[in-house]
This record gives C-alpha cells, structure tokens and sequence, in this order.
C-alpha cells in the first residue's frame, strides 16, 4: 500500500468530517421541553441535579435542545410529577418514583425499599444487575421511560420530640416518611403521612405529625426540622441508596433525535453522579451545626431494627401476592442484593468499619 495514497485519502477524510459537523449540527432541530422537579428550589442539592442537567443538555447540543426548568408546585404539585409526564402536561420530570407506590408498590425500586441496597449498589443494580430492564417495563405502563438521575446516599432515620426507646414507643406516632418505610412503620402502629418537601415544616410546628424524616443534615438543616424536634435518629434503614430519576414521556422520548438521547442520558449519569457527591461533600458540616445548635444525635436501638425488618418482610411478601410487577422485579432484586450484601461484607465493610471509627483513635503504644 502506497503510505502518501493512505495518509492523502485519511487528511482528506479528516477535512471532510471537520467540515461535516457543523452541517450535522445543523441539520438537528430546534426542540423546547419543559422538566418539572418534584422538589423546591431551596434544596439545591436534589433541585440542583435537574439543574445540572438542563444546563448540560443545552451546552452538548450548541443550544439547539433547551429545557425549562420548573420547581415543584410551580406547574405541577410535586407528588404528582409522573402523572404529568404520563399526560404529557410537561415532555420530562425529575422526582422520586416511590411517591408513586399507590400506583403500584414497585416504583419503590427505582428509589429505595427498606433494608435495600445502598447508593453504590443501587448504580450496580440499575445499570448491570438488570435494573434499567425490570423498571422499563413497569414504567411503559404508565407511557414513560427512567434513568437514575441522583442519589442521597444513606439517610438519616428522621426527627422526633420523643425517644424512641422501644418499639412500644412508635404506637400511634404521626410521621411524615417516604416511601415503602412508611408501609413498615404502620405494621408497628405509626401513621404514616407522604407531604412534599416544601410543607413538611409547618406540619411538624403546626404539631399535625410528631415526627419527621427527610433526607439528612445538609437538606433537614435548610428545612429547620431541629428548631421544632429535638432528637435526631439513624440510621434511615428505608433508605440506604435512594435513587432520584428522571423520568421521560416514551412518546418524547422516540420523537427525540438519536444524538439528543445521547446527550440527555450522558446527562443523566452525570446528575446521578454529582447528587450524591454534593451530600456527601456538604453534610459532614451541616451534621457539625444542628448537633451544636441542640440537635440529640440516636441510634435507633436494635430490637426496634429488628422488630422493622421483620416487618419488610412480611410487606414484601404481601406485596408481591397483590403486584405482579413487585413479585417480578422483588425476585431478581433479592438475588442481587444477597450478591451484593455478600460482597460489601468483606472488603468494604472491614475497611469501613476499621478506618472510619479510627479516627478519633489513639496511636498504638510501642
Ligand atoms: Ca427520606
């Protein structure tokens, strides 16, 4: 082979894909969609990830695919945001798909059930442990596709004006919780309440819940949950990895240029990615601050633990005799948090236990 025809022919096929570019970005379409947040503005941490991402999508595409921003309750109410994408009052939304387990309960996988994976095991499941597959299907139902948009980390078990010291002391505890917990909770007599984030302060100062669980330090601080509630408990065992998704109307979503899907899944992994980076990265100090300004650091005590994970169980059995999709999804879910609870108990749970209690100790003595 003649090396100058080779490298003649590559230089013009370089020139040719140079000039190529800008005609392909050309050819792509001017599109407007809306994105409503579940969340408020104010906690910029889960709004933030939405944020990322619309700012992100304009910039890969030369600012040919803009999406408007919306917090929660400025459209759409923020509990309500997969019937609005379903309906399709806005093209795309960003919320946490377990405040729709009253749809069905397996929108819980998507963000978190109790004693369930925590945030990195949740990414394994999502991406390589058959989870964008099992939730596909559920969400085609309801004429809509996800990816994991963000993740908290491990929560915090909430806030409390009483102890809990006993398993006894949940009867008849009103508490705003998320999710599936709320299900486990009422097995042991609490009455549990699902309020956005943007109104759960007045109910617990109006004195309309007694308790409350949001997220962790960096977000209950902003919300002022200690200034109402003294002591704070963890861990939030029905939230060990929560994922956030961002949720598209399939309809959209095939409308949608292929190299627009491109940029708004790559948009996507990098919200996932930085959401939980900023919690991890902000709630050390906010952790510091409501402990100095009076808040009782808890632990919930073993027994009410295990009174609760006795309780998921018999949920989850319960559960997957009323949903088929619970039963489908719990079954592959349970193979691969066994693996992956396996796994974690060796290197990463030895590390972790060793290094993170090994900073207050004192050096060995010679
Ligand atoms: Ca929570």
């Amino acid at each position: 082979m003649k090396r100058r025809v080779f490298l003649t022919r590559a230089a013009a096929g370089a020139a040719a894909g140079a000039v190529a570019a800008p005609a392909i970005a050309q050819s792509q379409p001017q599109i407007h969609w809306r994105l409503a947040s579940s969340f408020p503005k104010s906690l910029d941490t889960l709004y933030g990830a939405a944020e990322l991402l619309v700012k992100r999508v304009a910039q890969a595409t030369a600012g040919k695919f803009q999406i408007r921003l919306f917090a929660g309750g400025e459209i759409v109410p923020g509990l309500q945001v997969l019937d609005a994408v379903q309906n399709g009052t806005v093209e795309c939304g960003h919320t946490a798909p377990y405040y729709y387990i009253g749809k069905d309960p397996a929108f819980a996988f998507a963000t978190a059930l109790p004693f369930g994976l925590n945030a990195r095991q949740q990414n394994a499941w999502m991406y390589y442990g058959g989870g964008m597959r099992a939730m596909a299907d559920l969400f085609a139902e309801y004429g809509c596709i996800q990816f994991p948009g963000g993740n908290t980390g491990a929560q915090m078990g909430g806030w409390y004006r009483k102890e809990i010291q006993s398993v006894e002391d949940l009867k008849g505890l009103k508490m705003r919780i998320g999710g599936l917990g709320g299900q486990v909770l009422a097995r042991l007599g609490v009455v549990p309440q699902q309020i956005a984030g943007g109104e759960i302060y007045q109910a617990l100062e109006r004195g309309t819940i007694d308790a409350v669980e949001w997220v962790g330090p960096y977000d209950d601080e902003k919300l002022g949950f200690h200034k109402v509630a003294r002591y704070y408990y963890y861990p939030g065992w029905w939230e060990g990895g929560p994922q956030l998704s961002l949720i598209v109307n399939l309809k959209k979503w095939a409308e949608l240029p292929e190299a627009y899907r491109g940029v708004f899944e790559a948009a996507c992994a990098e919200s996932n990615v930085h959401m939980l980076a900023r919690y991890d990265a902000g709630n050390p100090a906010a952790l510091r601050r409501v402990v100095g300004g009076g808040a009782q650091l808890r632990v919930f005590p073993r027994p009410v633990l295990e009174a609760c994970l006795d309780a998921a169980n018999e949920l989850y059995a319960e559960l997957s005799a009323k949903s088929a999709h619970f039963k489908r999804i719990f079954e592959g879910w349970s193979r691969f948090r066994a693996d992956q609870f396996l796994w974690f108990r060796v290197a990463e749970s030895a590390y972790d236990n060793f290094v993170f209690q090994s900073a207050t100790r004192r050096p060995a003595k010679k």
